[in-house]
């Protein structure tokens, strides 16, 4: 059964309803593997016992789910009226990694923080979110997980009609920056005191014995969002809608909106449709995310002086740029970091960009370069249009890679482990939720299998590894979810 430690520690920061059932549900997606690491039983993974877990009134969860009040910067603007919708949060279970994970149904129901939304979510970004976090945990990147998903033929309306659905998520907990930042700006210090407290006894819990508990939580949030942005950049993930309420406390990906991986490599690149300015678009996110955390940063302000926390905060950028450049050279098959290397990296990336290259495909045939053979590599050379600048970059990585000891074989193998084959193109999900609108959601079990192990070699997979077509590029994917 699942704990409730923040409906019971913290009730006074959110409201507590049971989540409203849709009609004809249907669990049509579940997660064994995750399901086992949560510790949670075989309940979970079974339509009729997870249905009536989640929706009979005298279920132990419909007495105990809550929707949490938090507040958030939305393209730079602060705005109080936010909150869980349409999502409760179902309670917490002490996963295999010895940390306590929250459960939380998105779609459950319009809260008193819905603002006249419906407090649904439509099957599209159900699935979407789902094949995500997926997708992100098997290659390596933190992120919020997907449980289950539950279908139904419950009508909601959006530029059209649509189904809705549910998804289940797990996170260590669904504590975002808006949190702090709401109870911050509203005076509400006693409210902040208690959101922090719970932090320390459950989720920081190595930060409540620092001298300063306070900072010492606010350099672990600096620093594994740092790590988890140089990731998003070295993997081409494009989140889209960094608002401070869609950032985790943890460091994780969290809140899957019009999300994109890059196709062809393009620094300027944006996801979101109505994101006009760019504010998040690819070559952003590493500014926004410090600028989310100076907002969350505000939060902290009662409780140490503005330079500490400016000495924290500087961390941030050093920790991203070690973390970044550390994933380049691994994804460029470098052992060691050399001076001419960043160079390297750098005119590599503009090679792709210039011949609008695949940022992924690149990376992957570039593992094929050959130096016992002088540096030929004819699939890769033929890759490019401007063989001329191809020619000569690839003169000075032959020059690079002969520094190093090991072997073309050996150089393959690990740049294959870091540079994976099969990615979530935004085409590929489209098609499959097509497919699952119609009522089969077999292309996207097939989906999901291939991108758990994004970096083998698989049999009867090409599809999956093939380039964008140009109907696949540049999808504009609905906002509304
Ligand atoms: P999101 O774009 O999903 O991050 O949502 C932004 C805010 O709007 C959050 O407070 C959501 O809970 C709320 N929201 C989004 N869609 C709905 C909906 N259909 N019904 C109620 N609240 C919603
Ligand atoms: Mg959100």
């Amino acid at each position: 059964m699942l704990g409730k430690h923040f409906a019971t520690e913290l009730a006074h920061l959110g409201r507590q309803q049971p989540p409203v059932a849709l009609q004809n549900m249907r669990v049509v997606m579940t997660n064994p593997d995750l399901a086992q690491f949560l510790n949670l039983g075989p309940e979970w993974l079974a339509n009729d016992t997870l249905l009536s877990l989640l929706f009979d009134s005298e279920s132990k969860i419909a007495t105990q789910s809550m929707a949490q009040k938090y507040g958030g910067h939305q393209f730079g603007q602060w705005n109080p009226q936010l909150g869980d919708g349409r999502g409760l949060l179902l309670g917490d279970t002490r996963a295999l990694d010895g940390q306590l994970w929250d459960l939380h149904l998105k779609g459950a129901g319009p809260t008193p923080y819905a603002r006249g939304g419906d407090g649904r979510a439509v099957l599209r970004s159900s699935i979407r979110e789902y094949l995500a976090s997926e997708a992100l945990h098997a290659l390596g990147i933190p992120t919020s997980r997907a449980l289950a998903l539950i279908s139904s033929n419950h009508p909601v309306y959006r530029e059209t009609p649509e189904t809705a659905a549910m998804v289940i998520r797990a996170c260590q907990s669904h504590i975002r920056f808006g949190h702090f930042e709401y109870f911050y700006h509203t005076d509400q210090k006693d409210k902040l005191d208690d959101l922090f407290a719970f932090c320390f006894r459950h989720h920081f819990v190595d930060c409540a014995n620092a001298d300063n508990p306070h900072l010492a939580m606010l350099e672990k949030i600096t620093l594994e969002t740092a790590k988890l942005i140089a990731k998003w950049q070295a993997f081409g993930f494009n989140h889209g809608v960094m608002n401070t309420d869609n950032m985790s406390v943890h460091g994780v990906t969290f809140d899957f909106g019009p999300y994109a991986f890059l196709d062809d490599y393009d620094p300027e690149f944006i996801c979101n449709h109505s994101d006009h300015n760019g504010r998040y678009s690819f070559e952003q996110q590493p500014g926004i995310a410090l600028w989310n955390l100076n907002a969350l940063a505000h939060g902290f302000t009662p409780y140490a002086s503005v330079d500490e926390i400016r000495q924290v905060l500087e961390k941030y950028e050093p920790t991203l740029l070690t973390h970044y450049r550390d994933l380049m050279l691994a994804k460029l098959g470098l052992e060691q970091v050399m001076p001419e290397d960043q160079r390297l990296l750098s005119d590599w990336l503009n090679l792709l960009e210039q011949d609008q290259r695949d940022y992924h495909q690149s990376f992957r045939l570039l593992a094929e370069f050959n130096v016992a053979d002088g540096g030929k590599c004819d699939v890769l050379r033929d890759h490019f249009i401007d063989r001329d600048t191809y020619d000569s970059w690839a003169q000075r990585y032959y020059i690079r890679l002969k520094q190093q000891q090991s072997s073309d074989q050996a150089r393959h193998l690990t740049m294959n482990k870091v540079n994976p084959k099969y990615i979530l193109r935004n085409y590929l999900a489209q098609e499959a939720i097509e497919a699952a609108e119609q009522g089969d959601f077999s292309a996207i079990q097939r989906l999901l299998k291939v991108l758990a192990r994004p970096f083998d070699e698989q049999e009867n997979a090409e599809k999956y590894a093939q380039g964008v077509p140009d109907w696949g590029k540049r999808l504009e994917i609905s906002c509304s979810s």
